[in-house]
């Protein structure tokens, strides 16, 4: 099993205009998003018009449902029309791709077209999800099922859609979630911190990004106490490391050019620890890793795109295993910015591990820290999986956070994180209590934790990913891995003025 994935992504195609009956005798699919009561008038100029618009009054599908119907082609080509209101926001849109294209990828295809009726005014942004839920779901997860199954046909994808749909980002925004789910995927024994430290060696050799990898000793040297107190309990003194992946935007370095930091949890298991979860809990802790993986597929998307600023990109890579030299309850260790911390459960180990990161990302001076971390159950308890929790200490950027997940379908809620909670973190004996003894609050708590680690002059945003994994998938994906916030970041770095917005005076 590769520990990348290798299979080359469909082609895209944009083609001006709706679809002919000529090229649809060439295609096995074609997805067609019409508004809720489409009539004639709505479908005219689109082949078949008189079939379809006979399904469509027998079937009258609901707002974000499809139905589906042959085509009298030479190739049978299958119709999946949905219905979806125009100006529907973009997790509406992105659901009922998902729900269009379960139906068409079915059959599986390897031609299809993705397509609106052509007087939709939204049809850009439609056409953009339906092809984000294609990729999504066009894209296999890692399997070990032998003989191996077959993959999946689908080669090629037509868009009807304007001047208003950019391939490259799409194309860009799909690979940084599909490699975060895959990465997210791999079984524990397979994506442990060897191979994970490989896999980034494979992907700066392809991409010519640096990757620097501070392991056990380098971390002693810097302090890093609280993340080295989650790695303590590995079995092998080389299971961890902080890993930095560093882009520099092309002719463009120097002074002036704004940096950014992404960071990343990357608990490859997390049994909990000395305080071990039960069974339930336990099951898909391989996942715990997410937040390193989506952070890596942001970074690889915004040097694909030539972003205009600088990115280090942080994981913080370990597991947190049980064990004779597993840290415990009441050891007190001090991170590399001097904080001494008072642990009191160890199933909170990604707030010791993101600490030392993020000091250690501060420490170059980026304009913006961007973390994400499945890092709190109280965060799946406040929002269920759907969406996913913010955080800022720039309380100005938090409108531009929910903007860019309103915008990108990636829903997130800004929490408040005000000074007085830390009053619930105040420690007898050490700088600061890791968390309180009891869970209430927790995703807030942990947050007010971290913000230890960051310098109050250097923005940061914390994404606490409770929707991360769901069970059905979220919107336009159809696996348990959800792969989100992939949308999410690149629409708040790259559309949202964050960066000007956060100009050094
Ligand atoms: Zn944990």
């Amino acid at each position: 099993m590769s520990l990348l994935p290798d299979l080359p992504p469909p082609a895209l195609r944009c083609v001006a205009g709706g679809p002919t009956a000529a090229r649809l005798a060439a295609l096995d699919a074609l997805c067609l998003v019409v508004p809720p009561d489409a009539d004639a008038a709505s479908l005219r100029g689109l082949p078949f018009a008189s079939e379809v618009g006979t399904l469509l009054a027998r079937e009258k599908p609901k707002p974000g449902r499809c139905v589906s119907m042959t085509l009298p082609t030479s190739r049978q080509t299958l119709l999946v029309a949905g219905a979806l209101r125009e100006g529907a926001e973009a997790f509406e849109r992105l659901s009922l791709a998902g729900e269009a294209l379960r139906a068409v990828l079915a059959r599986d295809p390897a031609r299809i077209a993705l397509a609106t009726t052509p007087t939709r005014r939204d049809g850009d942004a439609v056409v953009e999800a339906l092809a984000a839920a294609a990729l999504a779901q066009g894209f296999p997860l890692p399997s070990f099922v032998q003989p191996p199954q077959p993959r999946p046909a689908l080669a090629e994808i037509d868009l009807h859609a304007g001047d208003g749909l950019d391939l490259r980002r799409l194309q860009a925004g799909a690979a940084a979630s599909n490699l975060a789910r895959w990465l997210t995927a791999l079984p524990p024994n397979v994506l442990d911190a060897a191979g994970y430290r490989r896999a980034l060696g494979a992907i700066a050799r392809d991409t010519g990004l640096a990757l620097q990898w501070l392991g056990e000793p380098a971390l002693r040297r810097l302090g890093a106490g609280a993340f080295l107190a989650v790695a303590a309990g590995n079995a092998r003194r080389d299971a961890a490391g902080i890993a930095r992946l560093t882009y520099r935007p092309r002719g463009r370095q120097g002074r002036g050019v704004p940096r950014i930091a992404l960071v990343g949890k990357g608990i490859l298991f997390d049994t909990g620890g000395t305080n071990l979860k039960p069974h339930r809990s336990m099951l898909e802790m391989h996942t715990d890793m997410a937040g390193s993986a989506l952070a890596l597929g942001v970074l690889l998307a915004l040097a694909q795109l030539g972003a205009p600023f600088e990115v280090d990109c942080w994981l913080a890579i370990t597991e947190n295993c049980i064990g004779p030299t597993a840290y415990r309850p009441q050891d007190v260790v001090r991170a590399c910015n001097g904080t001494t911390i008072q642990v009191i459960h160890t199933d909170a180990e990604g707030r010791m591990a993101l600490a030392d990161t993020l000091a250690l990302a501060a420490r170059r001076a980026p304009r913006f820290i961007l973390d994400f971390a499945t890092l709190t159950g109280a965060c799946v308890n406040a929002l269920t999986e759907r969406k996913s929790g913010v955080f800022t200490n720039h309380p100005a950027l938090g409108p531009l956070l929910e903007d860019a997940g309103r915008r990108s379908g990636e829903r997130v809620v800004c929490f408040p994180m005000d000074a007085d909670y830390d009053a619930d973190l105040q420690s007898k004996v050490a700088d600061v209590l890791q968390c309180a003894v009891e869970g209430k609050g927790d995703h807030i708590l942990a947050a007010r934790f971290l913000s230890r680690f960051v310098p109050p002059g250097v923005a940061w945003a914390h994404v606490d990913l409770s929707a991360a994994t769901r069970s059905g998938g979220l919107a336009h994906v159809a696996t348990d891995i959800t792969g989100f916030g992939a949308r999410f970041a690149l629409d708040l770095l790259l559309d949202q003025p964050l960066l000007a917005r956060l100009e050094p005076r």
